[in-house]
């Protein structure tokens, strides 16, 4: 059952969302404070998605959507009143992948939040992806270029499969930290990730990549993508 986290400061909302996604088939993990929901971001990897609200005692929700951000691509829908075009520019700007309003009907909310888990599952789904000469099989872990297989270590392919799954975005070097941890078991160092991505450029063509200075990376070619 898929654990959703609850962030929501107000008590009998909170017991109603919680109510809600269990009935679902959800298993809903609950927060009411920035705090909290910090720490149960980085102690419970398997959270598949997060429900936040804005105004919370401690913050607020776009703060905390930022330090999730930092860490996971798993997805966020706010949950808020203030519904000012300028709140919800900025909640999606700083990752956030969908917007709900207080008040709102139980269905709706339900449908969002499997429409939102649905995009991510497809994501995961996605066997091959291509891009110009490159092209990455996931179910062989294969990297090849013009038909010839590159020989990439664990880290430079596992880089290569999260910038083109994230082709045309930002991807920051603390997400490629994160990942790479889970990867290897163990913790990339920071200079780890500039002299893999660095081998990674040379063997797939220096065309593809591209350095956000004090941010991260960007796969800068359309990637298309196929089931098989
Ligand atoms: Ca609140």
């Amino acid at each position: 059952m898929k654990k959703i986290l609850i962030v929501e400061d107000e008590l009998p909302l909170r017991k109603n969302i919680k109510e809600l996604l269990t009935r679902h088939g959800f298993t809903p993990l609950t927060a009411s404070t920035l705090s909290e929901a910090a720490h149960y971001a980085l102690t419970h990897k398997d959270i598949a998605l997060f429900l936040l609200d804005v105004w919370l005692p401690d913050g607020d929700g776009f703060e905390l959507c930022r330090r999730i951000r930092q860490n996971t691509l798993t997805p966020i829908i706010f949950l808020t009143a203030c519904d000012d075009e300028e709140s919800v520019v900025k909640g999606l700007n700083l990752g956030g992948d969908d917007y709900i309003t207080k008040p709102f009907r139980t269905a709706e909310l339900i449908s969002r939040i499997q429409a939102n888990l649905r995009r991510q599952e497809s994501l995961n789904a996605v066997k091959i992806l291509c891009s110009g000469d490159i092209r990455l099989d996931r179910r062989q872990c294969l990297a090849s270029k013009s038909g010839a297989a590159l020989s990439l270590g664990a880290v430079e392919y596992q880089l290569l499969l999260i910038l083109m799954q994230n082709a045309g975005r930002i991807v920051k070097r603390e997400q490629f930290m994160e990942k790479l941890w889970d990867a290897s078991g163990k913790f990339a160092e920071d200079n780890t990730l500039s002299v893999n991505m660095s081998r990674l450029r040379k063997k797939i063509g220096t065309e593809y990549i591209e350095t956000i200075r004090g941010f991260g990376y960007r796969f800068r070619q359309p990637v298309t993508e196929s089931l098989e």
